[in-house]
C-alpha cells in the first residue's frame, strides 16, 4: 500500500485541519498496467466498426447478465430500449453502493478499475450515449482517488475526450442509490425517487434517454465479449447462468467477496467459500441481500440464491448479492429491529407510507411483551401497496420473516 492525498490542494487543506491528511490507497491495476495486458483493444473493435453493436449487444444477451446493482435487469435488454429512444442519450453509474452489507464494487474498483470503465465505455458507445455522469459515493476515499487519477489519465491518454466521464461525489443517503433518486442527485437536487413511468431509459438523466449500470455489472462485459457468452453461462449453475459477486460478512470464518456461481445456497458460500463458520458459532439466519431482502432462517439455507425462483416465493430478494450471516449467538428480533431502524433513517420521507409506516415498525418492535401482529401486517401491507419506490416496499421484508420464521424469538 501507499499513502497518498486523495483531495485538491484546498480539500487537503481542511483535511489537514481536521487532523486527517491521507488515505489508504491500495495497489491497483493502473491504465498502464491495463493497456499492457491487452485493455481497452476491445473498446477500440468496437469504436472501429470491426465488433458491430448489433452483435455486442447479441452477445450480451446470450450471456444473461443482469443488472448487478439489485434489480437484475438484463443488461443487453436495457441497451436495446435506451437505443430505441430518440437521442442525444446520456449514461450513469451506480458507484453508491449502500445496501448495508455490500461491499463488492468498492472490491473491484480498488483493484482494477479500468475493467469497469472499460465496460462503461463500451456501453455507451452501443448506446450511443454523449457523456458518462460515475456517481460514487463519498465514503471511499481510495476509490476516489483511483477513479480521479484513472480518468484523467484516459484524458491524457486520448481515449476520452476531456470531461467525457464526469465524476459526481455522493452524500452519504441510502436512497440515493434509488436510480431515479440518483439522477435527482445528480441534477442537483434532492435525491428523491421518481414516480415510474416514464421509466429512464426513455426520460432519463436531465430528460434524456439515460442507460444506468451498477459498477460490477459493467466490470463484467470485457470478460463476457472476449470469453464469449458460453464462457459466462457455463460458469453459474444449471438454470442460473454466470458468475457474481457476493459480499459475505458477518459469523463465517473468512468473510468478504466471493467469485461463486448464481445460484450457490448460502450453506455453500459458508461452507466452500468462506471456510465454514466463525468458532463457537451456529449456523442460525441469514440476509441474502443485504437490509431489503430479507431474513431466513438456516432451515432454507439451501436455496439457490438468484433473482426470483424459490427466493422471491420466499418473499425474499438476492439484490446486491450481500449475504449476512447470523449464528445462535444473535437476537433475530434485535437484527430485525436495528434493520427498521435503518430504513426509517433513510426514508427520504416523500410518500406517507414510509415515512410514518418505517417509524411505526419500530415502535411496534421496541415495545416489549405482546406484540401487535395485526398492526404490523396492516402496515406491512401500506407499505408495499402504497410506497413510491424499493425502499418502502422492501422494508416490511425482515418483519415479515420474524413473524414467520422466528416466532420463538418474539415472546423473549
Ligand atoms: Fe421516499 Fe420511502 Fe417513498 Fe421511497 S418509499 S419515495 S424512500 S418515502
Amino acid at each position: 500500500d501507499r499513502e497518498v492525498d486523495h483531495a485538491s490542494a484546498a480539500g487537503l487543506a481542511a483535511l489537514a485541519a481536521a487532523g486527517e491528511t491521507t488515505v489508504r490507497v491500495p495497489d491497483y491495476t493502473n491504465l498502464a498496467d491495463y493497456l499492457a495486458a491487452g485493455g481497452y483493444k476491445l473498446l477500440s473493435k468496437i469504436r472501429d466498426g470491426s465488433l458491430a453493436v448489433d452483435t455486442l449487444i447479441e452477445t450480451m444477451q446470450s450471456a444473461g447478465l443482469r443488472g448487478l446493482g439489485g434489480a437484475g435487469f438484463p443488461a443487453g435488454k436495457k441497451w436495446g430500449f435506451v437505443r430505441s429512444y430518440p437521442g442525444p442519450r446520456l449514461m450513469t453509474i451506480n458507484g453508491d453502493e449502500g445496501e448495508p452489507g455490500t461491499f463488492k464494487d468498492r472490491y473491484h474498483l480498488e483493484r482494477d478499475p479500468h475493467r469497469t470503465l472499460e465496460g462503461a465505455l463500451i456501453a455507451a458507445h452501443a448506446v450511443e450515449a454523449e457523456r458518462i455522469y460515475f456517481y460514487m459515493r463519498d465514503e471511499y476515499p481510495a476509490v476516489l482517488h483511483i477513479l480521479r487519477t484513472e480518468i484523467a489519465a484516459l484524458e491524457a491518454g486520448g481515449l476520452i475526450t476531456p470531461g467525457f466521464i464526469e465524476l459526481r461525489r455522493g452524500a452519504g443517503a441510502y436512497i440515493c442509490g434509488e436510480e431515479s433518486a440518483m439522477l435527482e442527485s445528480i441534477e442537483g437536487k434532492r435525491g428523491l425517487p421518481r414516480h415510474r413511468p416514464p421509466y429512464i431509459a426513455e426520460v432519463g438523466l436531465f430528460g434524456r434517454p439515460t442507460l444506468n449500470h451498477n459498477v460490477e455489472t459493467l466490470w463484467w462485459i470485457r470478460d463476457i465479449v472476449d470469453n464469449g457468452p458460453e464462457w459466462f453461462t457455463g460458469l453459474g449453475k444449471p438454470g442460473f447462468p454466470g458468475l457474481r459477486s457476493w459480499s459475505v460478512s458477518g459469523r463465517v470464518r473468512e468473510p468478504g467477496v466471493k467469485l461463486a456461481p448464481a445460484g450457490v445456497t448460502v450453506r455453500e458460500l459458508i461452507d466452500e467459500h468462506c471456510g465454514g463458520m466463525a468458532a463457537g458459532h451456529a449456523f442460525k439466519a441469514y440476509l441474502p441481500g443485504g437490509a431489503s431482502g430479507g431474513v431466513l432462517p438456516a432451515a432454507l439455507g439451501d436455496i439457490p440464491l438468484d433473482f426470483g425462483g424459490e427466493l422471491a416465493r420466499q418473499g425474499a430478494f438476492v439484490g446486491s448479492h450481500a449475504v449476512v450471516v447470523f449464528s445462535d449467538k444473535d437476537d433475530i428480533r434485535e437484527a430485525t429491529l436495528n434493520l427498521l431502524r435503518f430504513f426509517e433513517h433513510e426514508s427520504c420521507g416523500q410518500c406517507t407510507p414510509c415515512r410514518e409506516g418505517t417509524g411505526k415498525l419500530v415502535s411496534l418492535l421496541e415495545s416489549r411483551g405482546p406484540i401487535d401482529e395485526t398492526a404490523i401486517r396492516d402496515l406491512e401491507t401500506v407499505l408495499r401497496d402504497a410506497s413510491i419506490c424499493g425502499l418502502g416496499q422492501a422494508a416490511p421484508n425482515p418483519v415479515n420473516h420474524l413473524l414467520t420464521h422466528f416466532r420463538e424469538e418474539l415472546s423473549r
